[in-house]
């Protein structure tokens, strides 16, 4: 056992509390990451709002980076010293989504590790005062280490800077696999992003990687359609001088090839579908509070044959996308910097939720081991 440093979430209303936790060794097909960055997501709020139901106490953090400290028997992928981006789908490699190639739908994933809070045995590694503390999508990274399964630990080049590459784990590969891999859009196509945070900048970054015509952004803070605008979007709409779906159809008359709701509200997603052109496709990509419902005109999508597509993860394929957005950042070709707004110690894990949830920040690191970078 391993006393670590950890930000612990003990239910809805309750304090973000940053305190001792103990980590057991890693378990075969396991590694130990000592973490650099652990970038701070709304997957992680919808949890601290009471939006997502989960087992309590559990160390939070879903996206992040680091250094393998240690490996448990019948490792192959990684070794110690090796940099590693956190996968928040770990996969089983033996369901029917992983043999058909949709590793971020792994079956086993998502019955034992997001929705027990356990690692693939079953258990935790984590634990407090000697009773279980839950792992969080099976990375936990709000924390000095983490162990986590061996496939959701990517190896990546180790000259790239270790804490900006963090947010490739969830926000960028979510964002940019939206609209290479779910959505496929093609060079040309007319694009609309709605919601500008780290998985909408991503979007926006992606359609411009893919060579779109129109990059159309939208949100409700003037400072988040700035940094859109500097990523490559065309146009930006502000949310708050009228509505949403008049304002793209003044941009694009003939209505949108896709539109991204990298937000996950109703409303959002109803915008979505609602600005699309002839064939175009509303892709849902930010991820809505559990239960809700929302409303289209089945007739118009019929009749304009249109497509709702859900993206979960950015349909992506970790071990290929994320070594391969890690090289497009090393290049130039994607810019990670401009999505990152603070830098925070890990006690500021509270705050910087806080300062998520008012909707001024773009992405926020937490850096457990500042001695990493
Ligand atoms: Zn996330
Ligand atoms: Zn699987």
């Amino acid at each position: 056992m391993t006393t670590i440093s950890a930000a612990v979430f003990h239910g809805a209303g309750q304090p973000i509390d940053v305190r001792s936790v103990e980590l057991a060794p890693p378990g075969p097909h396991e590694v130990e990451v000592a973490i650099a960055a652990a970038g701070v997501c709304h997957s992680d709020l919808h949890l601290v709002r009471g939006e997502w139901e989960h087992r309590t106490p559990v160390v939070l953090g879903h996206e992040g980076s680091g250094v393998i400290t240690s490996i448990g028997a019948g490792v192959t992928d990684v070794a110690v010293g090796d940099h590693v981006v956190l996968s928040w789908v770990p996969s089983c490699g033996e369901c029917r989504y992983c043999k058909l190639g949709r590793v971020a739908q792994c079956k086993t994933s998502q019955e034992v590790i997001a929705a027990g809070g356990t690692l693939f045995d079953g258990t935790p590694r984590l634990s407090l005062d000697g009773e279980n503390c839950f792992h969080y999508l099976g990375v936990s990274s709000y924390a000095e280490r983490a162990i986590v399964p061996e496939s959701g630990a990517i190896k990546v080049r180790s000259d790239a800077p270790l804490d900006v590459i963090a947010i490739v784990g969830c926000a960028v590969a979510t964002g940019v696999g939206a609209v290479k891999s779910t959505a496929q859009v093609p060079a040309g196509a007319t694009v609309a992003v709605i919601g500008c945070g780290g998985v909408g900048l991503s979007c926006i970054q992606g359609a411009r990687m893919v060579g779109a015509s129109r990059i159309v952004a939208v949100d409700l803070v003037p400072a988040k359609l700035d940094v859109a605008a500097q990523l490559g979007a065309t146009d930006v709409v502000d949310g708050r001088s009228g509505d949403v779906v008049e304002q793209l159809a003044e941009l694009v008359p003939e209505g949108l090839d896709f539109v991204f709701d990298a937000i996950g509200a109703i409303a959002t997603t109803q915008q979505a579908i609602a600005a699309l052109g002839i064939g175009g496709a509303a892709v849902v990509v930010g991820l809505p509070p559990a239960g809700q419902a929302a409303r289209f005109d089945p007739l118009c999508l019929a009749e304009a044959e249109q497509r709702i597509l859900g993206s979960n993860y950015g349909s992506c394929v970790p071990h290929r996308d994320i070594p391969d957005l890690v090289d497009r950042y090393m290049t130039g070709e994607l810019d990670l910097d401009a999505m990152i707004s603070a830098r925070r110690p890990l006690s500021e894990a509270g705050a910087a939720l806080d300062d998520l949830a008012s909707g001024s920040v773009l992405r926020q690191l937490l850096l457990p081991n500042p001695g990493l970078l």
